[in-house]
């Protein structure tokens, strides 16, 4: 298993054809798409991501001179088949520190992080790792052609993928294997597994499109433009949960108020339940786990520990990630204490912990009329719910 600080990872992308099946006087990756050439969008996606620190771009001769090298990025004159091309691109990678590489079509223009990160992740326990789209079409086979085609026969689409790029390999075994390659290997797996390499196959992607047709620049055009006019904000929801349970007492602390009462709550902190349910949600909609987790109950530092701190620490988390909290929404599930007369106090505290405005802060109670553990007042359950928004 490769050290993920070790990894060096660069991408080759193949654009040296001359592929005309997509109509028009230029080969297809010079074509306008989206206000820019198809290959600007391709150079722009694994450019922007943050774990590919070179590039390479494999041209035909003539093209030398259409993409200025600038940094971290290479021109490199490709051979008279695709697997030559690649192989050039691999050659001006030796030396350079690089360990595993990603090879790309520039026709796929529209590939998004999501694909790239797939195979990279898959680089870090395999030697290969392509990704590919599991066949859902019935497949028939034909007789004859054209209009006169009737079905003639079926196959068995189970465990059948379609080839998607950019294909990831650990450069030194790619390299060694395309310097033995048949020229016409149809893509870089095929070379792979003529040199005896196992292929894990990830996640494709159906708006990974391998440009070809005339129409595929209409539907490329409609993924590129719909991804950039995506400005949504990211919005996550979390919910907390949390029980504790009645002890000898004169007191307890909810929200970090303290309410007079006839008894206590148990717990290793302080037992504040709605500060408890409050920061799991946070946790939960950061998908950072839990207070437990972050605050093992095993540490007695936390012993009658101020959940304030649990609090503070997850905001800061979320805050640390860019998120604001937008919302809190706390609900007790209790017979006694009442809360209400004290929802003002805990709101303001909340405010105070957390920053967020006392409009979007509720807290609220419900009885479960007398039924189960909080009707028979063995103790005090809490619900949160949070909302996070970036930016
Ligand atoms: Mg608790």
């Amino acid at each position: 298993m490769a050290d993920p600080a070790s990894v060096r990872a660069a991408a080759v992308i193949v654009a040296a054809g001359r592929g005309t099946r997509a109509g028009g006087e230029r080969p297809k990756q010079w074509q306008p798409l989206a206000g820019r050439c198809v290959i600007d969008w391709t150079v722009e996606a694994f450019e922007s991501h943050p774990a590919i620190a070179r590039l390479i771009v494999v041209l035909h001769p003539d093209d030398i001179g259409l993409m200025p090298s600038r940094p971290g990025l290479t021109t490199v004159a490709g051979g008279a088949t695709r697997a030559l091309s690649v192989r050039a691109g691999l050659e001006a990678l030796d030396g350079t520190g690089t360990t595993h590489v990603l090879i790309h079509d520039a026709a796929r223009a529209c590939v998004g992080a999501r694909v790239i990160s797939g195979v990279l992740a898959a680089l870090s326990v395999a030697d290969a790792a392509a990704p590919g789209l599991p066949v859902t079409d019935a497949l028939w086979r034909a007789g004859g052609d054209g209009d006169d085609a009737t079905v003639a026969g079926f196959l068995d689409r189970g465990g059948l993928f379609r080839a998607q790029t950019p294909q990831g390999f650990r450069l030194a075994l790619i390299l060694a294997a395309h310097r033995t390659a048949d020229p016409d290997a149809a893509d870089d797996v095929a070379v792979a597994r003529a040199a005896g390499m196992d292929v894990r196959i990830t996640a494709g992607d159906p708006e990974n499109l391998k440009i070809t047709a005339p129409e595929d620049f209409a539907r490329a055009e409609r993924i590129l433009r719909t991804a950039m006019s995506d400005t949504r904000p990211d919005l996550r929801i979390g919910n907390g949960f949390d029980v504790h349970r009645f002890g000898k007492g004169d007191h307890v602390i909810l929200c970090g108020v303290r309410i007079p009462y006839s008894r206590c709550l148990q717990g290793h902190s302080d037992a504040d339940v709605g500060l408890h349910a409050v920061t799991d949600a946070i946790y939960g909609a950061l998908a950072e786990g839990d207070i437990g987790r972050h605050f093992p109950p095993s540490d007695p530092t936390w012993k009658g520990a101020d959940s304030r701190i649990f609090l503070e620490h997850a905001a800061g988390l979320a805050a640390g990630r860019g998120f604001r909290i937008s919302n809190i929404d706390l609900t007790f599930l209790c017979e006694r204490p009442k809360i209400g007369p004290h929802a003002s106090a805990m709101i303001l505290s909340l405010a105070a912990i957390t920053g967020v405005d006392t409009g979007r802060i509720s807290v609220k109670a419900t009885t479960t009329e007398r039924l189960g553990f909080t009707g028979r007042e063995e103790g005090i359950a809490a619900m949160a719910t949070v909302a996070l928004v970036a930016p």
